[in-house]
């Protein structure tokens, strides 16, 4: 079992695609109300190697001997990569390694303003920011920011990164109903768009309850009103609950180790990655599937968001 890589995981937008997790639970420079890996720890800015660059290598390349190459190498995970000094050098190993696998790196974008971050980036083959805000009122209420960050700024980073960065730049923007669906917001994530210039908007809504209750997904119907009042060249919807595609690339026993474990007793996301071994990002692609298939329901309690067998009652 590896500490730092997960998966190969099935991914609806990039194939099979290997995890590498560059932070621990939970390091984030935000702490978003939707996160599905939940509340940020250590909201920070500050660069660290928060996790060792060797120990990351070594585990790659153990991973490399092993197994056949995965679709894409993926840096994602419990929080934000970026904070990662070691990010860039890892990158530039598996460019050197494994110059076929293309890289990608998901990220929210906030530390660009840095340029040793941006540098860090520009042999990666894909770079996945999110933006959710125009406004620092909104920005605080949905990514409740480190003190340290400053919207505008985060805003130029984005901006100067796709003058510097040759690769692709999917942008992701996360759509909550009540907070920055209204129209004065999206005039200004539209504005922020044509100005950061990504080769493609990815419009994303929630798959299912955030760290925080009471909130709700975007409908289709409001994800595609969205698409056509903005008007902008390569919008598309992502979201998995408005857009579920079959997934082949599949692992049945993750899959029924999951739902046993579920069966077993209501868990939480923690609980199933304490009981399993697995990365919750992992997790999350087979709840995705579960709750899709009607085997797996959510309820929120005390302790936060159990996932529950559908068949629970019938027992
Ligand atoms: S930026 Fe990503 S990891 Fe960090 S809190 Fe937001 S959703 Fe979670």
């Amino acid at each position: 079992m590896y500490k730092y890589i997960f998966g190969p995981v099935p991914s609806r937008r990039l194939g099979m695609s290997l995890g590498v997790d560059m932070v621990p639970k939970k390091v984030c420079s935000l702490n978003c109300v939707y996160c599905e890996v939940g509340q940020t720890t250590l909201l920070t800015t500050q660069r660290n190697e928060y996790v060792p660059k060797r120990e990351i290598i070594e585990e790659l390349k153990d991973f490399f001997a092993n197994h056949p190459d995965p679709d894409y190498i993926t840096f994602s995970g419990y929080g934000e990569p970026t904070l990662n000094i070691a990010l860039g050098e890892v990158i530039a190993y598996l460019k050197k390694e494994k110059p076929g696998v293309p890289v990608a790196v998901l990220t929210n974008g906030t530390l660009f303003s840095d340029p040793a971050v941006r540098q860090s980036l520009l042999q990666a083959d894909l770079v996945l920011p999110s933006l959710d805000a125009a406004t620092t009122e909104v920005f605080q209420k949905i990514n409740r920011p480190s003190g340290m960050l400053d919207l505008e700024k985060y805003l130029e980073g984005l901006a100067d990164f796709r003058k510097e960065f040759t690769g692709k730049i999917w942008l992701e923007v996360f759509i909550l109903p009540g907070f920055n669906d209204s129209i004065p917001q999206l005039d200004g994530l539209k504005k922020a768009i044509l100005k950061i210039h990504p080769d493609a908007v990815q419009l994303n809504t929630l798959d299912r309850p955030g760290t925080e209750p009471g909130l709700r997904s975007a409908t289709r119907k409001e994800l595609e009103s969205i698409k056509d009042y903005w008007d902008i060249q390569g919008v598309e919807i992502i979201s998995s609950s408005t857009t579920r595609k079959n997934t082949t690339a599949y692992r049945e026993d993750i899959r029924d180790a999951i739902l046993e474990t579920i069966n077993r007793r209501p868990c939480t996301l923690d609980d199933i990655s304490r009981i399993t071994g697995l990365h919750v990002n992992e997790i999350n692609k087979y709840l995705d599937t579960l709750e899709e298939t009607g085997d797996i329901l959510t309820e929120r309690q005390e302790r936060g968001l159990f996932y529950i067998p559908a068949n629970r009652n019938e027992k």
